[in-house]
């Protein structure tokens, strides 16, 4: 199924919880909608789904306008956080409830329930109480539950925020795989921008009820389109600089003391710009030949070593892989530090 949004508008009062949003999905799509909490994210779900209606805007799947469709007519199922099954039901009766719903026989309830317990990794589970169940079986029953209906599209709310670490990440690599077997079209909303840069094809970052940006992962690590996105994906130095010597698409700035010449938009007018320079793309050097820093704090997050730092009295953070024979910094140190235009992006927000 392709879906198609247009210009989607949802209000409630005085809020506007989802301004103007376009978006089309491809056929087979896995996007991921991508923000804080509060940002519409639900609001635009639950307007894809039909459960709410939106105030302005359309919805096409396939090209047909199905903006005035019932919920059950789209043919979509969600899977939330809470898993909302049935908790005094048995595994197969919560699979089973939506087919007795759509009037199936019995013998296709019995090998459709077969097939997605064997998908999801559940046979011989058919049995058991819900309540007896751990909180990764429970989201794959839910998952089975949505995918067993055969839906036209499948949502996703925060499915995997009620799990530990470590079962949220073999969780959103499950979901990605059957969601790709399945090719089923597919939307996954989530304020984790780990599990969006994991598991999506595509992602929409949403702030306030507006899109900031759609792009492919690392589009949207390496290109964001402002500094919202460079901040909530990724962590992001953000620097203020002055435009000096502008010359047409050329403009010389001094970015911590370096001097580089810089590639600007040729329709940007303005003489302050923001240059993101990510934490991985400082290097700590043995030389004096660079920017002196304080080292202020230290984080070992296992793989790196994540250092705050004061250089020239901007407060910088640096990651640096962790290795058997690398000694770590500490709060009071004072080091080099240096980088190349290769890591400078520039944001003109
Ligand atoms: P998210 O899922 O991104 O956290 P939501 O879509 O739930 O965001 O909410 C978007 C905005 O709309 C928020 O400001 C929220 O308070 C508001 N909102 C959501 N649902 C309702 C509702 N039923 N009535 C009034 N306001 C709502
Ligand atoms: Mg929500």
């Amino acid at each position: 199924m392709e879906i198609v949004l247009e210009n989607i508008t949802k209000k409630y009062r005085d809020v506007v919880a989802v301004d103007g949003v376009s978006l089309e999905l491809k056929q087979g799509e896995l996007i991921a909608l991508l923000g804080p909490s509060g940002c519409g994210k639900t609001t635009l779900l639950r307007v894809i789904a039909g459960l709410i209606s939106q105030d302005i805007g359309k919805i096409y799947f396939d090209g047909k306008d199905i903006s005035k469709w019932s919920a059950q007519k789209r043919n979509s199922t969600m899977v939330f956080q809470n898993y909302a099954l049935f908790p005094h039901l048995s595994v197969e009766e919560n699979i089973a409830y939506g087919l007795k719903v759509r009037k199936l026989s019995k013998s296709q309830i019995t090998s459709r329930i077969k097939a997605v317990l064997r998908r999801v990794e559940l046979e011989g589970y058919e049995k058991r109480y819900i309540q007896e169940l751990s909180g990764g079986q429970k989201q794959r029953v839910a998952l089975a539950r949505a995918l067993v209906v055969e839906p036209n599209i499948l949502l996703f709310d925060e499915p995997l925020s009620n799990l530990d670490e470590k079962l949220r990440v073999s969780m959103r690599q499950e979901i990605k795989k059957i969601q790709r077997e399945i090719g089923i079209t597919s939307v996954y909303v989530t304020h984790d921008q780990g599990e969006a840069l994991a598991i999506a094809d595509r992602i929409v970052v949403m702030n306030k009820g507006k899109i900031q940006q759609i792009a492919e992962p690392d589009e949207l690590y390496y290109r964001p389109a402002n500094s919202f996105v460079a901040n909530f994906v990724g962590k992001a130095n953000l620097i203020d600089c002055i435009l000096e010597r502008r010359k047409n698409n050329k403009a010389v700035i001094n970015l911590l003391g370096k001097i580089f010449e810089i590639d600007i938009a040729n329709d940007f007018k303005g003489d302050r710009i923001t240059v993101l320079l990510r934490p991985e793309e400082i290097k700590i050097i043995d030389s004096n030949t660079g920017v002196i820093a304080l080292v202020k704090w230290k984080e070992n997050l296992g793989i790196i070593n994540r250092y705050k730092l004061e250089a020239l009295g901007h407060k910088i953070l640096v990651d640096v892989l962790n290795s058997r024979n690398y000694k770590s910094l500490e709060p009071g140190d004072t080091v080099n530090i240096d980088f190349n235009d290769e890591g400078i992006y520039v944001l003109y927000d």
